[in-house]
């Protein structure tokens, strides 16, 4: 338990492994290093089959790859010393070329990776990047994807949280410049047109706690979006707090009964349960409501959900309608989304 006399014990202990640390992996059969020619090449992960495939057998180069961590420092010196010039080929960040480099870089070597522009920072990284980078000629499969029109992802045709971004956007548009946070799941599309209902989301269950931060600055109308999987994984914490202050803000809990972004496996909460939840957590329930988002009901669905913003503290509003995909299979909760939603399809305060 790192308790704080347990824990700066457990740091020194750490520091004091750390020696052993690098030996294994000076010793590690994963950082392998071949001496040959002036040119050397220093690997880590995919960039390793890149070159071999750019290379296709001409075994002139000096070759490091590093598999193992921490950096082998003894293993990577010898490199340098052995080589004039180094070529370092690595995805994601240059992390190995920055530690090589520090901040002066090595007199009378020539250093050369993403940091200097011979690959490229962004976007990923490709044998066709290497095969320039090394001066070697490379052809790759050849697609026809140039003449082929973009193709951005969007909500499935008749997904529900379409017909709720509709009455939310339709619902705070008139009311002022509205502030409008979502999650993650797949009614972050929502950012999209032509909804343009999600300014910004950062991870699972932040919508809510964003909002009530927006709140608190005197922000309105605020609003956020949040699934039924995401509210029960991250966003409880959130709710109660805003439940706690009272905060001026509408939360639409998109309860599509399933986690529908990752492939429709069940939720934890849905129907009547999530419904007891978010009364439970202390939100007011003359301002909770379950409504279905159908075209049907689309008129009065912006009057409530116009309403409630209007209200001057904490709304908890959720659509009811499940996945498509979750209906068409059978599989999930959606049985349980009849619960606190009148027969005529109407919104009904729970
Ligand atoms: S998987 Fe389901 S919830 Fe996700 S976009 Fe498609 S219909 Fe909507």
């Amino acid at each position: 338990m790192l308790v704080p006399s347990n824990a700066r014990p457990r740091y020194e202990h750490l520091l004091d492994l750390q020696p052993r640390l690098l030996r294994d992996s000076e010793e590690s059969k994963h950082n392998r290093m071949m001496l040959r020619g002036a040119r050397g090449i220093i690997t880590s992960g995919i960039a390793r089959n890149y070159v071999d495939e750019v290379l296709a057998g001409h075994d002139e180069d000096s070759r490091l790859h590093i598999g193992r961590y921490p950096l082998p420092v003894g293993l990577i010196r010898a490199f340098v010393d052995h080589c004039d010039e180094i070529l370092i080929i690595e995805e994601g960040y240059p992390f190995i070329e920055r530690h090589l480099c520090g901040l002066l870089g090595i007199p009378g070597k020539s250093i050369r990776g993403k940091l200097t522009g011979d690959l490229p920072r962004t976007g990923e990284l490709t044998p066709d990047w290497v095969a320039r980078a090394l001066g070697r000629p490379y052809v790759g499969a050849q697609l026809p994807l140039s003449d082929l029109a973009g193709r951005p992802p969007q909500l499935c045709r008749g997904c529900p949280h379409a017909d709720s971004f509709k009455a939310m956007v339709e619902a705070a548009t008139g009311l002022g410049d509205a502030y409008m946070f979502s999650d993650i799941g797949c009614y972050a599309l929502g950012v999209a047109p032509p909804f343009r209902a999600v300014h910004t989301c950062v991870d699972m269950g932040a919508s809510i706690s964003m909002a009530h931060g927006a709140a608190q600055t005197g922000a309105h109308p605020v609003l956020c979006t949040i699934g039924d999987s995401t509210f029960a994984h991250s966003g409880m914490t959130a709710l109660l707090g805003a439940a706690y202050a009272n905060a001026n803000m509408t939360v639409i809990i998109l309860d599509n009964s399933t986690v529908g972004m990752t492939g429709a496996q069940d939720t934890l909460l849905s129907g009547e349960q999530l419904l007891a939840a978010v009364r439970g957590l202390g939100v007011d329930p003359e301002h909770v409501f379950a409504i279905e988002p159908f075209p049907r009901n689309h008129e009065a669905n912006v009057e409530l959900i116009r309403r409630e913003i209007n209200h001057r503290g904490l709304s908890v509003i959720v659509p009811q309608r499940p996945c498509i995909h979750t209906k068409r299979k059978g599989v999930g909760r959606a049985a349980t989304l009849t619960c606190g939603v009148s027969c005529r399809g109407t919104a009904v305060n729970t």
